[in-house]
């Protein structure tokens, strides 16, 4: 009998399981349906580079998937029903339900900001393709002032947006604002080096500060402080949909479904969870961090373990390493820090216009490798990166 699998997501978790079961199993034993609330892949890794009106980094799953046999359902995932094993999709104002025999659940994840007041209605949350299209609009509409742009969250994704809105629009006064000091988990040369491009790009850094408040003109930080703000972004609270939970699968406190060494759900062995979306344990037993670079391979070790699996196999256990962290800082410049494989520094790192162009080469490798390409690169380890 025909199996029946639906991907939820179509970001790089979803389409390198998508793309790696048909490279696996032959038309006729399993039917693929994947399911995404817009009808393109977007390369998420991009978005900063949106913010500042870079080209558009996204592409049809239409054409993407042509001749892999892939059916693309366009429409939001609303609801899992885990005993009548079928999904519940949104489309067009009406909703359609979807049986499935293996789910995979990869819907990523989103910046949110509504922990602190006021941040929801007056923060650019980078979470999503249309808000960094708007974080552009705002920024074109104030570049020519002297505006003051406060990055709020100075991890791995604020350093990036902060860098690429300094370097491309120089009379913007950027603020880059964090609770932790500047590129504290790296080694102590890349973190002098974010400091010394942050200088370069006058990039104002300051650490121990709490937002508060946010307001339409400004943040309250917690010492009493107001801070002007003519566009505050939000870059920090990385949390996933609460599908999830709200079915009843087992998460953990971030919602993140909670699962075993072969990357299937706890509670659910017919689910398997890839991606932000799925709480996968490194080689120190921590949760893997949200990145691309543990997607991709989540997402191709899920497609070998179902397949596997629908082969009567014993799938052996996920097991991931990571090799280095790359940071863009602008398009000129960026830090790749070389990590041991439980994610901590090594002292070799590698900065400056090499690092641009190496994190460039990732980043069209991740997305090649995410669409069933990129052998080469994975082979190397290219692709296993960390982010915040
Ligand atoms: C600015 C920025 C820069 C980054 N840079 C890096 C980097 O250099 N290296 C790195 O490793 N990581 C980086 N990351 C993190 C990386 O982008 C994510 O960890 C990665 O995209 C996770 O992949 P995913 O497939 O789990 O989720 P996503 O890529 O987010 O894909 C999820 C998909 O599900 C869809 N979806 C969500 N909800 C629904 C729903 N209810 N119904 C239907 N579809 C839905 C979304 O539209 C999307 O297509 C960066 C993130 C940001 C924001």
């Amino acid at each position: 009998m025909t199996h029946h699998i639906v991907i939820l997501g179509a970001g790089y978790a979803g389409l390198a399981t998508a793309t790696g079961i048909v490279r696996r199993l032959r038309k006729g034993e399993v039917i693929v349906t994947m399911v995404n609330d817009s009808p393109f892949f977007v390369e998420r890794v991009r978005m900063h580079q949106r913010t500042v009106g870079q080209e558009r980094a996204e592409r049809s799953l239409a054409s993407l998937l042509t001749h892999t046999g892939i059916r693309v359902v366009i429409g939001r995932a609303s609801h899992v029903d885990l005993v009548r094993r079928e999904v519940g999709v949104r489309i067009d104002g009406g909703e359609r339900t979807l049986p499935y025999d293996t789910l995979v659940y990869a819907l990523g994840s989103m910046s949110s900001c509504s922990a602190v007041p006021g941040a929801a209605e007056h923060a650019l949350a980078l979470s999503n393709w249309s808000n960094a299209t708007k974080i552009r609009d705002r920024v074109l509409e104030v570049a020519g002032s002297n505006a003051d742009i406060v990055v709020v969250g100075n991890g791995a994704t604020g350093i990036e947006v902060a860098a690429e809105l300094a370097e491309s629009q120089p009379n913007l006064r950027v603020t880059l604002i964090g609770q932790r000091p500047l590129g504290g988990w790296l080694s102590k040369r890349a973190a002098r080096r974010l400091h010394r491009v942050c200088e370069r790009l006058g990039v104002v850094v300051r650490d121990d500060v709490i937002v508060t408040e946010v307001r339409h003109d400004s943040l309250l930080l917690d010492g009493g402080e107001t801070l002007a703000a003519d566009a505050a972004i939000w870059a920090l609270g990385f949390s996933v949909s609460p599908i999830a939970r709200e079915a009843g699968i087992d998460v953990d406190a971030d919602g993140r479904i909670l699962v075993d060494g072969t990357l299937r759900s706890t509670s659910h062995p017919d689910i398997y969870a890839v991606g932000d979306a799925g709480a996968a344990q490194g080689s120190d037993n921590r949760p893997l961090r949200m990145a691309c670079a543990t997607a991709i391979p989540m997402g191709k070790y899920a497609a070998t373990a179902i397949a596997a699996r629908l082969r009567g196999e014993i799938p052996r256990p996920f097991r991931f390493r990571y090799v280095f962290q790359c940071l863009s800082l602008g398009r000129r410049d960026g830090v790749i820090q070389f990590l041991h494989p439980d994610d901590h520094p090594t002292g070799f790192v590698l900065v400056g216009r090499p690092a641009a162009l190496y994190k460039e080469a990732i980043v069209r490798g991740a997305a090649l490798s995410a669409r069933g390409y990129g052998r080469p690169l994975g082979r190397l380890g290219l692709l296993r990166v960390r982010r915040d």
